[in-house]
This record gives C-alpha cells, structure tokens and sequence, in this order.
C-alpha cells in the first residue's frame, strides 16, 4: 500500500510504520500542530484569567452578589471555570481557581472565596 507524507503529501518509500519522510517533515509536522494546540489552550486560558480577575476585581471592592449581565458585561465568560460540584440540595457551584461562584434564581451570581 502506497503512504504519504503527512507533512509534504509526498509517497514515502522505506519502512511501513513510517509516516513522514524524513526528520525535517516530521517536525514540521509536530511544530505545527503544538503551535496549533497552543493557540487553542491559550484562547481558553485568557478566558479562565479574565474571569478569575473579575471576580478577583469585585470581592476586592467588597461585591459579592454581582447581576449576570453585569459579569458578562464586564467580559465573563460563563463557558469556562476550572471546576464544577453539585453541593446537597442540588446547588451547582463552579470554581474558577479560588473563587467559587453560584447562580442565583433571581439572576444575581454569588462569589466566594476559597482559602487555601
Ligand atoms: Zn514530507
């Protein structure tokens, strides 16, 4: 069965595990897909920073109930925290690093702080 490089899309020749055609391809191949990976990761990490300096900003100033659309005006973005637990009786609290944070039925979001 005929290969192809997965780098260049030439035939490679030589073993029939080998999957680039030489070194230079391989890595080029491996380079771009880790800057790819990085790129990914670090869109969601600025997400995760951004909200942990929100929440950082407002229990500074004393907030600890905040609106929704106030977080979110701010720059919240609710699709991402570091973790996520159901407490008993159900309520649903994410973390995002060391601020935990719950919403409320009224549409307001309260903020804790984890000390450890
Ligand atoms: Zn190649």
């Amino acid at each position: 069965m005929e290969r192809y490089c997965r780098e260049c899309g030439k035939l490679i020749y030589g073993r029939s595990d080998k999957l680039y055609c030489d070194d230079s391809c391989r890595n080029s191949y491996n380079n771009s897909r880790e800057r790819e990976y990085r790129i990914e990761i670090e869109a969601i990490n600025q997400s995760l920073k951004r909200n942990f300096k929100i929440l950082k900003e407002l229990t500074n100033r004393g907030k600890r109930r905040v609106s929704k659309e106030i977080l979110t005006s701010l720059g919240f973005d609710f699709r991402y925290f570091t973790s996520i637990r159901r407490e008993k009786g159900g309520k649903i609290v994410m973390q995002c690093y060391n601020y935990s944070y719950v919403n409320g039925s009224n549409g307001s979001v309260y903020i804790s702080i984890k000390n450890n």
